[in-house]
C-alpha cells in the first residue's frame, strides 16, 4: 500500500540557501519590477530573535516582510492548506513555514511554534489568518493575545499599506504600484511579560488594523496600473445596487456591468468607481461590499431560523500530496445558527457531517472554488456549482459565529 502523505510532521529552521533562491527568482526577476516597495524603520536594529507580526492584505506579504528584514529569515506560521500538496508542502518546509489548521485548535502547530522558538526561530505571523475581501483588517481571533505571551520573545510590527491594492483577493492578475512596509517595535520581553493578555490583544488589534482606502486618502499621487483592474470583481460583488438582482454581475478590464439591467460602472486607477450614466451608488468596491455585509448581518439578526443551504461537491485533502484537494462526494450542506451539516456522499459511502457552531468557526472562502474548514485534524471544502455564492457562506459564517461570541459571554457573565 502507498504511503498516505501528512502534513503534519516536525518542521526545522528555514534554509538560507532557499531563501536566497527564492529573492532572487521571486523578488528580483519579478515582484519588485510590479510593487515599488517604501520601507520606514521605526524600529531600529532588530535584535537575533524576536517575533514579528504582519497585516495580511495579500497573498505576497511574507515577501514584503521578508524584504524589509532581510537578511533575516523568518519562519512564517502558514495556512495548513498548502501543505496538502507534497511540493509546495516541502518547499514551505525547506522555508522554516509552521503549517497551521485555520481557525481552530491545532495542537501541533503550536508544539512546532514553541519548538521553534527554543531552536532560535524568527516568528512571523499574520494574526489576522486571512486575505481582507476589501483591504480592511476585518478582525482578530481573541486568543491571539494569551498565546504570544506564552513565547516570551521581543514582538515586532511588519505595517503593510497598499499591499492590497497590488493584488486584491478576488483579482487574477497583479498590478503596478506602491506598497509602504512599516518596522516598529510593540513589545519588549519584559513588557510583555507585564502586560495582560487583554492589552497585548488590544495592542496587536491597533497595530493591525489597515484600512488601504483610507490610506490611499492621503496619498493622492499614488496610482496603481492594470488593464485588468475590474477583473474578477463579480467573484466578491455579488448583488447588483440598481436592480437588486444576484449573481448577474460580470468585468472586463475596468469596467462592471449588470447583465439583468445593464448598470455599468468603470474602476479608475485608484480603485475609485467613475459613473457611467447611471445613479452614484457606492464610491468604491469596498463600500459596495461592506452593504452587502450589512445586508447578511440584517438578516443573520432579523431571524433566529436564518438557514443558507445548497447543493456541494465536497472536496477533502488530497491523499497522497497530488495537488491540494480532491473530489470525494457530492450532497447538501446547511448553514444556521446551530452549525454547518452535510449531509451526502464520501469516497462512495453515505456521509453525515455536522459541525456545531462554536467560538471560532468560520468558513474561508476559497476564491473561485467554493468554501472551505478546518474542523479539528479535518478539513473540508464545499463547492457550489457558482462558486460565487461563498462569498454568502463566508460573510453570514461569520457574523453567526459572532453573534454565538456574544452569546457565550452574556452567558458567562451571569
Ligand atoms: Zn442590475
Amino acid at each position: 500500500m502507498k504511503k498516505i502523505y501528512s502534513s503534519y510532521g516536525k518542521v526545522n529552521l528555514p534554509s538560507k540557501a532557499l531563501f536566497k533562491t527564492i529573492r532572487f527568482f521571486v523578488w528580483e526577476l519579478w515582484l519588485k519590477h510590479k510593487a515599488k516597495i517604501k520601507i520606514i524603520n521605526q524600529a531600529g536594529q532588530l535584535p537575533k530573535q524576536y517575533v514579528i507580526v504582519c497585516n495580511h492584505p495579500s497573498a505576497f506579504d511574507m515577501f514584503y516582510c521578508s524584504y524589509a528584514t532581510w537578511p533575516n529569515t523568518t519562519s512564517f506560521v502558514t495556512n495548513r492548506y498548502y501543505m496538502f500538496d507534497r511540493r509546495i508542502g516541502g518547499l514551505m518546509k525547506k522555508a522554516g513555514c509552521i503549517p497551521k489548521s485555520l481557525f481552530t485548535a491545532d495542537i501541533e502547530s503550536v508544539k512546532n511554534t514553541i519548538d521553534m522558538a527554543n531552536k532560535g526561530a524568527i516568528l512571523g505571523f499574520m494574526p489576522e489568518v486571512r486575505l481582507s475581501m476589501y483591504g480592511e483588517l476585518e478582525g482578530l481571533p481573541e486568543s491571539t493575545g494569551r498565546f504570544f505571551k506564552k513565547l516570551n520573545l521581543p514582538v515586532y510590527l511588519c505595517h503593510l499599506d497598499g499591499s492590497f491594492f497590488i493584488k486584491p483577493k478576488w483579482a487574477k492578475k497583479i498590478r503596478k504600484g506602491p506598497v509602504e512596509v512599516t518596522l516598529k517595535k510593540l513589545f519588549s520581553v519584559e513588557e510583555l511579560k507585564e502586560a495582560t493578555p487583554d492589552l497585548v490583544q488590544q495592542t496587536m488589534e491597533e497595530a493591525l488594523y489597515y484600512n488601504d482606502f483610507e490610506w490611499l486618502k492621503n496619498h493622492p499621487e499614488v496610482r496603481y496600473k492594470s488593464k485588468t483592474i475590474a477583473e474578477n470583481l463579480e467573484s466578491i460583488l455579488y448583488e447588483c445596487p440598481h436592480c437588486n438582482e444576484k449573481f448577474c454581475l460580470t468585468s472586463k478590464g475596468n469596467t462592471v456591468k449588470c447583465t439583468n439591467c445593464g448598470y455599468t460602472v468603470k474602476v479608475d486607477d485608484r480603485y475609485a468607481f467613475v459613473d457611467c450614466g447611471y445613479p452614484h451608488y457606492f464610491d468604491n468596491f469596498q463600500l459596495w461590499f461592506k452593504a452587502q455585509k450589512q445586508k447578511i448581518a440584517d438578516q443573520v439578526n432579523a431571524k433566529d431560523n436564518f438557514e443558507l443551504k445548497s447543493k456541494v461537491k465536497l472536496s477533502l485533502q488530497s491523499n497522497r500530496g497530488k495537488g491540494f484537494v480532491r473530489e470525494a462526494g457530492e450532497g447538501t450542506v446547511t448553514l444556521n445558527t446551530k452549525g454547518l451539516t452535510y449531509s451526502g456522499s464520501k469516497d462512495g459511502e453515505q456521509y453525515d457531517l455536522f459541525i456545531p457552531m462554536h467560538d471560532t468557526f468560520y468558513l474561508c472562502y476559497a476564491k473561485d472554488k467554493g468554501f472551505q474548514t478546518f474542523y479539528g485534524k479535518d478539513y473540508y471544502m464545499f463547492n457550489p456549482a457558482n462558486a460565487h455564492e461563498s462569498v454568502l457562506w463566508y460573510i453570514a459564517s461569520e457574523q453567526l459565529s459572532n453573534n454565538f461570541k456574544k452569546l457565550l459571554k452574556t452567558d458567562n457573565n451571569r
